[in-house]
């Protein structure tokens, strides 16, 4: 069985459920938009699929994206129809090494550890400086030869004219929008949910038998007593436009460093399924910023922050009936699909902790 029948309670401290991936309809131009940042969901994993097919059925929308640089645009994951358009050639697919690697040939030693030295390593200096140096300090806010490579190995490299940015199996967005999900999910007489509350003003009520499933900062939990975990916040600017359509494409990467905002979203063409108004369109800005603590969205994985979620994760270890879980929780760069595995897994361990009797 995959239900407990248990009675539960949700305290979410926003005033609506769904977390980072509520979606609300903006008023001006009836468009759907994704109030934290575009989600685009994808996944190769069966489980994770069916699972959530659940709950919804999902569009055909399928994820480019484009990127600006220096008033020109080019596709985005770097593939061969940005590298020809690049350096101005006419490269085969089985010269882009070659050609690549005669530039990386001219670097000193890279450090293959760090986020700037795997680029380089990988795709030489010219189209990291273009496509990845400036963005990634305007995301980041951090040198890019202090954050990890594993955050280079997010962005797919190409060197075929394939410009679609995943290459899961699964893709699309739900049709009824992601909110629409969460209202399911929380149907059920059995969980009470509490909006615009704060654990922490409840948390000396929870009784010792109670199971807390924690999915907020982990140094927040235990009252930072070992110091504060950095993170990276997002910030949107909106605004409507007088035109059916303002950039073509649902995401606008900027490249250049001078451009204070990293991206443009146009969330119209996440549905083209719909049949939205062609008076206007809705556009968001996004800019990111370090967090200082109230509006935590991404981990800052390097070694400092490693060492600090050790110590917490050995605090929560201690806890008999807390799990902690989640992209805060685990302070893991979790996409949607990371994020649903993982709570999958957590349930699987709850009902043989239950079953077991290991919960007092
Ligand atoms: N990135 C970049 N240029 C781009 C897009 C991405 O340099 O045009 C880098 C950036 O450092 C980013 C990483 O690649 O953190 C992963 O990008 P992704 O789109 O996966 O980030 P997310 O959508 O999760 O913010």
């Amino acid at each position: 069985t995959n239900v407990l029948n248990l009675p539960i309670t949700i305290i979410e401290k926003r005033d609506h459920i769904g977390g980072n991936c509520y979606s609300e309809i903006e008023s001006e131009t009836g468009i759907e938009y994704h109030k934290y940042g575009t989600h685009i969901f994808h996944t190769n994993n069966q489980e994770v699929w069916e699972y959530i097919n659940r709950f919804t059925d999902f569009n055909t929308y399928r994820h480019q994206v484009l990127t600006t640089f220096k008033d020109k645009v080019y596709q985005m994951p770097i593939n061969l129809e940005t590298i020809n358009s690049f350096y101005n050639v006419n490269l085969r697919p089985f010269e882009v090494n070659q050609f690549l690697q005669s530039e990386i040939d001219k670097e000193e030693k890279l450090d293959l550890n760090s986020f700037e030295g795997l680029a380089i390593s990988k795709i030489g200096r010219q189209l990291y400086e273009a496509f990845i140096k400036g963005y990634t300090l305007k995301q980041w806010k951090t040198d890019p030869k202090e954050l990890p490579a594993s955050y280079f190995s997010r962005l797919p490299f190409r060197t075929d004219y394939n410009e679609s940015y995943y290459k899961s199996k699964y893709q699309g967005i739900p049709e009824e929008g992601y909110t629409a999900i969460f209202e399911k999910l929380l149907s059920s007489p059995l969980i009470d949910l509490k909006l615009n509350t704060d654990f922490f003003d409840l948390k000396d009520s929870i009784t010792k038998n109670d199971l807390v499933i924690y999915s907020g900062p982990i140094d927040r939990y235990f009252d930072y007593c070992y110091g504060k975990l950095e993170w990276r916040t997002l910030e949107f600017e909106h605004s409507t436009i007088s035109h059916d359509d303002f950039q073509g494409t649902s995401v606008m990467n900027y490249a250049d460093v001078e451009v204070p905002y990293t991206r443009i979203h146009e969330p119209k063409h996440l549905h083209p399924e719909r049949n939205y108004q062609k008076e206007k369109t809705l556009i968001i800005k996004e800019f990111s910023k370090k967090d200082d603590g109230t509006n935590p969205y991404y981990p800052i994985n390097n070694e400092k922050n490693k060492n600090l979620l050790k110590e917490y994760k050995e605090l929560a270890g201690k806890e008999k009936n807390l799990i902690v879980a989640g992209r805060l929780g685990d302070y893991k760069y979790y996409d949607m699909h990371q994020t649903i595995a993982r709570a999958l897994e957590v349930f699987d361990e709850i009902r043989y902790k239950i079953v077991d009797g290991q919960f007092d």
